[in-house]
């Protein structure tokens, strides 16, 4: 840790714990943080029902998805929004 004594604590850079960027108390509102709130899995999705399911034709990589929101890209943007969290929480 550098010291910081001169910066007032609303104004430091902290890193997100869960996306890993950078923010300060300032910028740091309920939608500043955009995440997956479940994992990255590579399953069928589990009612089969609700996005698709694979085809004898389709690649195995059509399986993966977000668990939370069925997302099937990894790079896909999060789908729920809250305040980053701080390490020091
Ligand atoms: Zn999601
Ligand atoms: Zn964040």
């Amino acid at each position: 840790m550098e010291k910081a004594e001169k910066v007032k604590d609303k104004e430091k850079e902290q890193l997100c714990k869960r996306c890993k960027q950078s923010f300060t108390s300032s910028s740091n509102t309920s939608s500043a943080c955009r995440f997956h709130p479940s994992f990255f899995v590579c399953r069928r999705h589990d009612d089969q029902k609700r996005y698709y399911e694979l085809g004898p034709d389709d690649p195995l990589y059509a399986a993966k998805f977000y668990d939370c929101c069925g997302a099937e890209h990894p790079e896909a943007p999060g789908c729920t929004t809250s305040f980053h969290i701080s390490y020091d929480d």
